[in-house]
């Protein structure tokens, strides 16, 4: 499928490379592709960053049918702009589609439309240190229509916008409350898709514990909560004696890409790395033995996310004296080192533009 381009005439003042922050400011131009039965995906096209015109009767308003994916592009020091494994990103935006009964999109359409647009708006990439351009592609139904089912008509959007460095003072330990109430997801549910109404259920959890003076809530199963899931809107690994735990992707977990990246670099490093089940008890029982070295967040926006205090029902532990640890640093490191080109890429992660 071509994908037509219509340049916009205003272009925006772009924001100084250390006044960013995350999702306020878009860059000129969007991609936008429509589906509907008769004609499948259609009419791709770049356009000026705009507003959507939707009927108040739209399905995903109402019924809440809507997924997104999320990852950036990276400044070289030589100048050149990187995706950092985008194929993955619009595969994992094909199994929400499953999910959720949206219909798949191409994907050398999907990659093709996150070249096409970043190259488009490459001069929004930022330059400064671990500044990014932040790229969002997400389908939401848009057929006008009150009653339960699967729209007939969707739009596939990509907007970008520069984000500043996540840690500007380096990677900084973050304070983490074990949610004993409300649950993310459900093995059965939409956890396993980035679906838009997961965050929803996770609001109200993040505004409580937020209120007690934590920066994120650690998600335990729907059912027994008992067995950990993940933290915040990332992933989670655990690092005990000599060896590295990460929850296993059991439905209710998103299989996030920088945890893919994580279990593929911490192999090739000769550790010990396990995706199993593994309980909160676990945790603390590994703490108090003294075998609990490292807690952190896996995701695209932070990278890696040091823990450096649990609170589970008032039971607050520390982890490596609330600083960031050896395999936390070396991951966050490597990863950034390979997104901005600084290191080679030995396992082909990388699309230069
Ligand atoms: C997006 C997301 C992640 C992280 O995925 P990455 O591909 O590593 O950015 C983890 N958990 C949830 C719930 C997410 O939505």
């Amino acid at each position: 499928m071509m994908i037509s381009v219509e340049k916009t005439k205003n272009p925006k003042q772009k924001p100084h490379s250390d006044q960013l922050v995350f999702g306020k400011v878009f860059s000129d131009h969007m991609f936008i592709c429509d589906y509907s039965p008769e004609k499948g995906w259609h009419d791709a096209r770049i356009i000026p960053y705009q507003n959507l015109q939707i009927d108040p009767s739209v399905m995903t308003i109402h019924y809440g049918q809507s997924i997104f994916e999320g990852l950036k592009a990276y400044r070289t020091d030589e100048g050149q702009v990187n995706l950092f494994r985008p194929i993955e990103n619009i595969r994992r935006l094909n199994e929400s589609c499953k999910r959720l009964c949206i219909p798949p999109i191409d994907e050398e359409l999907g990659l093709e439309a996150i070249r096409k647009l970043v190259d488009i708006d490459r001069d929004w990439v930022p330059e400064e240190d671990g500044t990014s351009l932040y790229i969002r592609p997400f389908i939401f139904a848009t057929e006008p229509h009150l009653g339960v089912r699967p729209s007939k008509n969707y739009s596939f959007v990509i907007i970008t916008g520069p984000v500043g460095a996540y840690y500007k003072e380096g990677i900084n330990p973050v304070r983490i409350y074990v949610e004993p109430n409300y649950v993310r997801a459900v093995k059965g549910g939409l956890g396993e898709a980035k679906a838009s109404a997961n965050y929803a259920a996770s609001l109200k959890a993040q505004v409580e514990a937020n209120e007690k003076g934590y920066t994120q809530v650690l998600w335990l199963d729907g059912v027994e909560k008992k067995y950990i899931e993940e933290v915040g809107t990332m992933n989670v690994f655990f690092v005990i004696g000599d060896e590295v735990f990460t929850p296993e992707l059991n439905g209710s977990i998103l299989p996030g890409i920088t945890r893919k990246s994580c279990i593929e670099l911490l192999k090739s490093w000769g550790l010990n790395i396990k995706e199993r089940r593994i309980s909160i008890q676990e945790v603390y029982e590994a703490h108090e033995k003294g075998q609990l070295k490292e807690v952190f967040g896996t995701g695209t926006a932070a990278v890696i996310s040091p823990v450096g205090e649990l609170n589970w029902n008032d039971n607050v532990i520390t982890i490596n004296d609330g600083k960031t640890g050896p395999i936390s640093q070396r991951l966050y490191d490597t990863l950034t080192g390979i997104q901005y080109g600084k290191l080679p890429d030995e396992f082909g992660w990388v699309e230069t533009l």
